[in-house]
Formats: C-alpha cells, sequence, structure tokens
C-alpha cells in the first residue's frame, strides 16, 4: 500500500496514467496553502474513498468520473473553502450515484460532511426542466432555502461551474437546456452571493451554449474593436496613471475589458447597437483605504470633466450583495466616455469573491471557524451595512431566507411552486391552491405517500390534494392551520353552517312553544310579523330564529310576543299535542347542540337542555351533578328527549379496570373496535404493580349498543370490572 504522508499523494485505480495524478496532487498541494497537513489528509482520504466509490464510471466526454468531483473540490480551493467542504465536493455525487449512503459518509468523515453531501444531493433532484420560466425566481428562493448551510449551495454551484465547462460532450438540446437554468438559476444565486468572478464564467458560458451563433459572432466583434481601441485606451490609461502618480498615489490601476454577455445584455436591455455598447472605456481605480478612494474619485473628476448624473457612491450606500465601489462616467479626450470604478484592496476582494472575500486572505491566520459560520457573519454583516445605509430596497430578499427561514416551497403536482410559510400544513396548502378544495380536501399525497391533513410542509414536497364533492371542512382544522387564509375560510364556512343549524334549531324551538299557544310559525299573519320583527330589530324571520337557535333569545318570550292576542290559553294547562312540547334531538342539529363532557348523554339516557348563550343548546344526562348548578336558572332549561330515530354516534367514557398483562390493552381495545365502535381516547392510568385502569373515550350509537360492548370487554381475561362513567 501507498503512504500517506508529506506531499506525497497518489492515484487509487487503473485510470489512464498522467492527468489524474496530477489533479489529485494538485489540488493538495493548493490546499496545502491553506489547511493543516492533517486536514489536507483527510481529504486525501476523501479522495480515495470517492474514487473508489466511482470507479468504472465515465463521464460524457470519456474521462473517469472521479475527475469532476475533484476539478469541483479545486474550484472550490481556489475560495479557500474549509476543508469538510472540500470533502463534501470530493463526495458531491456518490450519495446519488453510488452505493454509499449518507450513514457511511457520517461513519466516515463526520456527521457535517454527510449534512453538506446530503444537502447537494437533494438539490441535485430538484427538476428544473420542466418548471415554467417565470418560476425562475422561487427555484432560487427555494434552492437557499432548502440549503441551511451556505456551503452547499458554493459546492452546488462549483458543480454546476466545472459541468458548464465541460458541457461541449452534451447533445446540443441538452446544452442548451442547462445553460438557460444555469443563466436563471444559478447566475442569480451567485450575483446574490457576491461570487463575481464564479457568476462571470457562468454568464459566458452559458451565453456561449444557449445561443452559440451569437456568442461566436459577438466574440469576433469584440477582438476586432479591441484591435481599434488599443490606441485610445492605451493614451487614457497613461493619462490617468500619470496623474495618479503625480499626486503620489499608491494605487493599482487596470483597464477592464466587458464580458461578452455583459455586451449582450447590455445590448438587449439598453437597446443599445454594439458599437454603442463598446463606445465605453473602463477602467479601475484600486487604492489602499476609504478616504483615498474619495480623494482619488476628486483627481479623476479634476483630469476629465464628469457627466452630470452618473456618479454612483455605492460606497456610502453598498449593493444588496456588500459591493461597494465609487462610479463615476467622464467626458474622455475625442469625446469619449470613460467610466471609471474607484475602491479599497478589501471592497476589490469583496467585489470578486463576495461571500468566500470573508474567509479569504485573513492575514496569515487559520481560518478558526469554519465556512458557515464565516458566511452567517457576512450575512449579518450586509444586514447591519444595509441598515445602516438606510436601504430597505431590495434587501436582501433571496440571501435572507437562509438568516430568516421562515418560508418553505412546495410543489404543485403540476410542478408550480408554491410559498408557504414554515409551520403551514396539507390544510393550508389546499387553501392556498383555492378555498374550494381547502374546502372539500379530504385526503392528500405528499411525494405520492398519503398522510393525514395536519401534515407539516418541508421544502420541495410535492403535494397533492385529494377532495370530495360534498365533504366539508372539520372544526378540529382550526387547532391546526397555519395560515390566516385558512382560518378565515373554515371559520367563515362553520359561522354559515351554525348559522343554518341555529336558524332550523330555533324554528323547532319557537313552533314548539308557539304550538303550546295553539298557533303555529306558518299560521301568523305576514304583516303582523313583519310589524313584530321590525320592532324587535330583525330584518327577517330567520334573524331571529338564528338568534333563537344560538341561544340569545327565549323561545317563550319570542312566542307570547308573536302569538295572536285572545287566543293563547292557560300556559301552565297539559296540552293535548304532547310529544310536540319536548324538543326531539335527533343528532343532526350540528354544532348549536352540544352534548355535555361532563356525563357524555347517549341515545336512551333521560336528558334535560339547557341554553348557552351565543352557543346554542347543551344536552346533559337528568342525573348529572353539573345540572344542580341550573337550578336557580330554571327559564334556561329545556325540554329534550331523544327522537324515535337518532343519526350518529355519540362519545362515551367508560372504565375497564385490569390486571397488568402483557397486551390487555391491545385485546380490550381490539374487542371494542370489533363491535363498531370507534376509540377517540384512551388512558392509562396504573393503579398499584398489579392492576391498571383503563378509560376509553368512544362512539357509540346507544346504550344498547354500549351495553353490548361492555358485556364483550367484561369477558375479555384479565378484566376486573367496567363500568361507564359520569
Ligand atoms: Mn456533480
Amino acid at each position: 500500500m501507498r503512504t500517506m504522508s508529506g506531499a506525497d499523494y497518489t492515484t487509487t485505480h487503473d485510470s489512464p496514467p498522467g492527468s489524474e495524478r496530477f489533479l489529485i496532487s494538485d489540488l493538495c498541494n493548493q490546499l496545502e496553502s491553506y489547511l493543516s497537513p492533517e486536514q489536507v489528509q483527510e481529504v486525501y482520504r476523501a479522495y480515495l474513498v470517492g474514487s473508489e466509490a466511482h470507479v468504472g464510471q465515465i463521464r460524457q466526454s470519456g474521462e473517469p468520473y472521479i475527475y469532476h468531483p475533484i476539478e469541483v473540490a479545486a474550484i472550490l480551493a481556489e475560495m479557500q473553502m474549509d476543508h469538510q467542504g472540500i470533502i463534501a465536493a470530493i463526495l458531491h455525487d456518490v450519495i446519488e450515484d453510488t452505493e454509499i449512503a449518507k450513514e457511511q459518509i457520517a461513519t466516515d468523515f463526520g456527521e457535517e460532511v454527510a449534512e453538506l453531501v446530503d444537502g447537494v444531493s437533494k438539490l441535485t433532484l430538484i427538476q428544473f426542466e420542466t418548471k415554467a420560466h417565470a418560476q425562475a425566481e422561487n427555484f432560487r428562493k427555494m434552492m437557499l432555502a432548502m440549503a441551511r448551510d451556505i456551503r452547499v449551495i458554493l459546492i452546488k454551484l462549483a458543480d454546476r461551474l466545472h459541468n458548464m465547462r465541460t458541457l461541449g460532450s452534451l447533445r446540443p438540446e441538452k446544452r442548451r437546456r442547462i445553460a438557460r437554468e444555469t443563466l436563471e438559476i444559478y447566475v442569480p444565486i451567485a450575483t446574490r452571493l457576491g461570487l463575481n468572478n464564479v457568476r462571470l464564467e457562468l454568464e459566458d458560458l452559458g451565453f456561449a451554449a444557449k445561443y452559440p451563433m451569437r456568442y461566436r459572432i459577438l466574440t469576433e466583434s469584440v477582438k476586432r474593436a479591441r484591435g481599434n481601441r488599443r490606441e485610445i485606451l492605451d493614451k487614457i490609461e497613461t493619462a490617468i496613471r500619470d496623474r495618479l502618480e503625480q499626486e503620489s498615489f499608491t494605487f493599482q490601476l487596470s483597464s477592464r475589458e466587458k464580458h461578452v454577455y455583459s455586451i449582450y445584455k447590455k445590448m438587449i436591455e439598453k437597446e443599445l447597437s454594439f458599437n454603442e455598447v463598446m463606445d465605453l472605456y473602463a477602467f479601475r481605480v484600486v487604492v489602499d483605504d476609504v478616504d483615498t478612494c474619495y480623494r482619488a474619485l476628486g483627481v479623476m473628476h479634476n483630469l476629465y470633466k464628469p457627466v452630470p448624473g452618473k456618479f454612483k457612491d455605492y460606497i456610502a450606500i453598498p449593493k444588496a450583495n456588500g459591493y461597494q465601489s465609487l462610479h463615476t462616467i467622464l467626458f474622455g479626450p475625442f469625446g469619449v466616455p470613460i467610466e471609471v470604478q474607484i475602491r479599497s484592496t478589501d471592497m476589490d476582494r469583496v467585489a470578486e469573491a463576495g461571500i468566500a472575500a470573508h474567509w479569504q486572505y485573513k492575514t496569515g491566520e487559520r481560518p478558526s471557524t469554519n465556512a458557515q459560520v464565516r458566511a452567517r457573519e457576512w450575512l449579518q454583516g450586509l444586514l447591519e451595512m444595509q441598515k445602516s445605509a438606510g436601504d430597505s430596497l431590495e434587501f436582501l430578499e433571496n440571501v435572507k431566507i437562509d438568516l430568516f427561514p421562515d418560508e418553505v416551497y412546495v410543489f404543485t403536482p403540476k410542478g408550480e411552486i408554491m410559498e408557504m410559510p414554515r409551520g403551514a400544513t396539507v390544510v393550508d396548502f389546499a387553501y392556498a391552491v383555492h378555498s374550494d378544495v381547502g374546502n372539500s380536501c379530504v385526503a392528500a399525497r405528499i411525494d405520492r405517500r398519503l398522510v393525514p391533513l395536519r401534515t407539516e410542509l418541508y421544502n420541495g414536497q410535492t403535494v397533492e390534494i385529494i377532495t370530495a364533492p360534498g365533504a366539508h371542512p372539520n372544526p378540529a382544522w382550526l387547532n391546526f392551520v397555519f395560515t390566516g387564509k385558512a382560518r378565515a375560510n373554515i371559520r367563515g364556512y362553520l359561522k354559515n353552517l351554525q348559522r343554518e343549524e341555529a336558524v332550523s334549531l330555533g324554528r323547532r324551538l319557537l313552533n314548539k312553544v308557539l304550538v303550546e299557544l295553539q298557533s303555529g310559525i306558518d299560521e301568523l299573519a305576514e304583516s303582523e310579523l313583519d310589524a313584530h320583527l321590525q320592532e324587535m330589530g330583525f330584518v327577517e324571520l330567520d334573524d331571529l330564529l338564528a338568534e333563537i337557535g344560538l341561544g340569545n333569545r327565549m323561545a317563550q318570550l319570542v312566542a307570547r310576543r308573536l302569538a295572536p292576542e285572545g287566543e293563547n290559553g292557560d300556559q301552565t294547562q297539559p296540552n293535548d299535542a304532547g310529544q310536540q312540547r319536548t324538543l326531539s334531538i335527533m343528532g343532526t342539529e350540528g354544532m348549536v347542540v352540544n352534548f355535555a363532557k361532563c356525563c357524555h348523554p347517549i341515545p336512551g339516557d333521560p336528558i334535560v337542555g339547557f341554553v348557552s348563550s351565543g352557543r346554542g343548546f347543551v344536552i346533559h344526562v337528568s342525573g348529572c351533578r353539573n345540572v344542580a348548578d341550573y337550578k336557580d336558572h330554571p327559564e334556561k332549561a329545556i325540554d329534550v328527549r331523544w327522537a324515535d330515530e337518532v343519526e350518529g354516534d355519540f362519545l362515551v367514557e367508560i372504565r375497564v379496570d385490569v390486571t397488568n398483562q402483557r397486551g390487555v390493552l391491545a385485546t380490550v381495545a381490539a374487542t371494542i373496535s370489533e363491535m363498531g365502535s370507534n376509540i377517540d381516547n384512551v388512558t392509562v392510568e396504573e393503579r398499584d404493580g398489579h392492576t391498571s385502569a383503563i378509560t376509553f373515550l368512544l362512539a357509540v350509537h346507544d346504550r344498547r349498543h354500549l351495553a353490548a360492548i361492555m358485556r364483550r370487554v367484561r369477558g375479555v381475561e384479565s378484566v376486573l370490572r367496567i363500568h361507564r362513567t359520569r
């Protein structure tokens, strides 16, 4: 076996000799300039694992696969990425393309590296190709949101950069798609992170692949123009240099070549001809500190007259990605416009490397904290800079996602992106799609798997809502929905429903009393009824009925008012209408009739009802101890009885004492559900070492159903006692 010491890094497998050996050793040498020998050893170990895993895999170009991750790592090494980021870069494709799982990476290289590789793999899985052009912005946000660690984004960008460099071997169609994706998704991300060098290269490569013809023509034109411009350029450069030296400045001066894509963009956006765009001569002056920047600006404005209104002070008001510089445009000799950028050395580093500048060139010291921590510091610094500059525009719109991860991005089955607040559930999503979808949703699939409606959403999921005609919102959803829209819709629906139910109950209650008074709602004279309604402040009869149904008005008092005078007999006298006098509970009243939780009345129990203002009625079992509380308010009581045919299931509580034996809870629960009853809740309370009390809240049709269940449960071995609790 090979030794692994010093800079003696060799390749592992029998690939064509030459370049690969060069690559990995070159990478390690580069890393040694800023990483410790132990860290470089780790990287090399990652290379051994990676090349082993990718062995036999060939890139489209015909090269062994491992070339690619090494190149990606090399791009990051130029940014002085920390050793974990470099290791993750070398392993970035192994989860996706080889047998190696995340757990194994965690064992071999630690949890952090495993998370990074996993993060890159997840981003790779998102497919942009089928999505609409206009959604690029959302994809960018989603990528930033999904990558909790900014290093994941940097690895992904380096991955894309190398793929763009080696695009040549792909089919033209695929090449164009990747190019479009690069320009729409990756370039703006690089821009936001201030990775200017990466951005410029991605732009030119993307442009060349997307519009090969235009790229070729423009490149040739630039070459030709460069020849023509040389003379003027040299003249101006000399003039600037001489003047700055005269004033004893220490500076670096460079003339800037515009990149082909920048020229193209400017031609399109500003509707300029090639010559008009090329007509600008651009220079950059880099000096030591901020003060000197402004002094140099003065010198420039003294050398050539500035074009009014073209000066921009990005030092005082930095761009959202932290870019700082002074920009001015001058009238040059022969009337040519000259653009001059003036900035300090620090600003220049940020201008080129952005986020990476923050951990680069720390004078002499090795990076002690990792890249992610430093990236966060950088973002924090940007925030403060923006605040002090008082510029709320474009305020780190996308980068801030990393700092304030309060949004999630999910797909509809058609591939549209929905932006939801973090914490949103499936039901919130359904309402976000459309309130009709929310109102009729019954189930959902996330990434094709059925999930409960209360399931919280995470970035990148595809959510499909299953609706059913006639389905309606459940009040219980209010316990978990997150968005105002969902909440308002559910409340609105329930309110409507409650009103309908209240009107119908109010009608029955009022009619019951009117019948006692030898009348009925339908027998009231319309004109008189209207007059009464107006007097009481109601627009229509339903408003009054709803108030009665909700328990806000007493049916007796209203009836006495409405009933034709003279016809009412002695109210205390028994009436032949018999059953009509009591209100029958049918189980279909909905929200305006509530069953007390203290005694859980079920059909067959003797019951009493009480008015509960605003909420309708509460039904108790006659003997319930809470009924006594109403003793002083007899006017609130109403006669109720169960209807002959009651619909639905009613909750009831039973307690089962059992001896502690393995599986006893399961056996009892199974017995209950075999009897066609749903268990709503179970609590187990151990009494002593030997026995426990299990309390079941279950749904039954009526007393007979309950009796049958209790009989069966009593027969279960190890059940000692069973009784209904009140
Ligand atoms: Mn890759």
